[in-house]
């Protein structure tokens, strides 16, 4: 399975993303972490050697790919119109992360499209998810869907472990902190949806 974590707009955990797959699809068989963003986000999170899983650059990416089973791709933020193309082509499903944010929704709606149109294999999936009482995620998430658009069940909540678990160079799954654990079924549900 070749999964690509893509977003059109920066901060809305793309990276985290891509990391915590890779994390979950490691545990089920060897997955490669190609990490494709120029700020070398999941590079700097594998640095301490604590993920379960290897990340190489793209560069190193052509020898390393035929030993693993899964690979993800974590791709550079703000992709052209243009790149979307080969991005959608070059993996067996595209996942879009968004926050339930107006601003970041918009960006998705306006760039979404074009996907749609070539007919790729795409999941939009919300991060950062607000706790309760808000119910922004709910909102987002019929938004989305009365836009047509294809959304994985599963969703992230927002959660201080996400932000620190990367200076740890873990994932949430072992971070210590009792509400981590939460954030790790959030992307355990997203694996299991994406293996089924
Ligand atoms: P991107 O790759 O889209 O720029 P990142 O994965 O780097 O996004 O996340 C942007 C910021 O948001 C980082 O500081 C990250 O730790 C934080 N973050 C990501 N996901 C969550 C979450 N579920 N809850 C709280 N903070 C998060």
């Amino acid at each position: 399975m070749i999964v690509t974590v893509a977003s059109f707009k920066g901060g809305v955990g793309k990276t985290t993303t891509a990391v915590h797959l890779a994390a979950y699809l490691q545990q089920k068989a060897p997955t490669l972490l190609v990490d494709g963003d120029q700020n070398r986000s999941a590079s700097t999170w594998a640095e301490g050697d604590k993920l379960s899983f290897k990340v190489v650059t793209e560069a190193q990416a052509p020898k390393y790919i035929r030993q693993y089973e899964h690979v993800v791709i974590d791709t550079q933020a703000r992709p052209e119109q243009k790149d979307l193309e080969a991005l959608a082509d070059g993996c067996d499903l595209l996942i879009l992360p968004t926050t339930p944010k107006a601003l970041d929704l918009d960006a998705l709606l306006r760039t979404v499209d074009v996907l749609s149109a070539l007919g790729a294999n795409f999941k939009v999936l919300l991060t950062i998810v607000p706790p309760l009482p808000s119910r922004s995620g709910e909102e987002a998430r019929k938004l989305l869907v009365a836009a047509g658009l294809p959304v994985f069940e599963g969703e992230i909540k927002r959660l201080v472990a996400f932000e620190r678990a990367p200076l740890m160079g873990v994932v949430v799954n072992d971070y210590p902190d009792q509400r981590a654990q939460s954030g790790w079924e959030g992307y355990e549900a997203v694996g299991k949806e994406i293996l089924a």
